[in-house]
């Protein structure tokens, strides 16, 4: 069932990048996927809803606020909660965004990634992988961000296993993804 499943997150894939093209502040997109043992949850963030600017930090503030906000995301076990039945912890995080060095986000620099976009809009990609201790206990994602970044009001989120896909409009006040 894996080839399923990586057909149906590449094209997920796909429509999630047509969209951050044009982005709409306060509306992000999440894509989960479990397979074997392995949840994955990849988060696609107008920049401006996190930090409300989304050029390349330069003041001594822009700097301290984009640092702030990568230890935020880095706690990711705080903003997404697997079912607790589910024994998930998480093993990885990834931050990348077009606006920022990735040094400042606390990844690798990379001589390509250098160079400042231009671009209008930014958004900030997050990857997160927990690994499961019972996975056929994972039966909800609860998305915590709406307390944090109260620019972010829409979150829309897909989910996409070998048994189930679902689709949902996550906000404050439903913030639950459900299988
Ligand atoms: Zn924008």
């Amino acid at each position: 069932m894996r080839k399923p499943v990586a057909l149906i997150l590449l094209l997920l894939s796909s429509a999630a990048a047509q969209a951050a093209e044009g982005h709409s502040h306060g509306v992000g997109h999440l894509n989960a996927s479990l397979e074997g043992d392995v949840f994955s949850v990849e988060l696609e963030l107008p920049l401006e809803s996190l930090l409300g600017f989304e050029r390349e930090p330069k003041s001594a503030q822009d700097l301290a606020r984009v640092r702030e906000l990568a230890t935020l995301l880095r706690s990711g076990d705080s903003l997404l909660l697997p079912s607790p039945a589910a024994g998930c912890a998480l093993t990885g995080v990834r931050l990348a965004s077009a606006a920022i060095p990735p040094e400042l986000l606390g990844e690798k620099a990379t001589p390509a990634a250098a160079g400042a976009s231009e671009q209008e809009h930014a958004d900030l990609d997050a990857h997160y992988r927990f690994k499961c201790a019972r996975p056929a206990e994972l039966k909800r994602l609860e998305v915590a961000f709406f307390d944090t970044f109260k620019r972010l009001r829409v979150i829309e989120a897909r989910l996409v296993t070998s048994k189930v896909q679902r689709a949902a409009r996550l906000t404050g006040s439903s913030r639950g993804l459900v299988w």
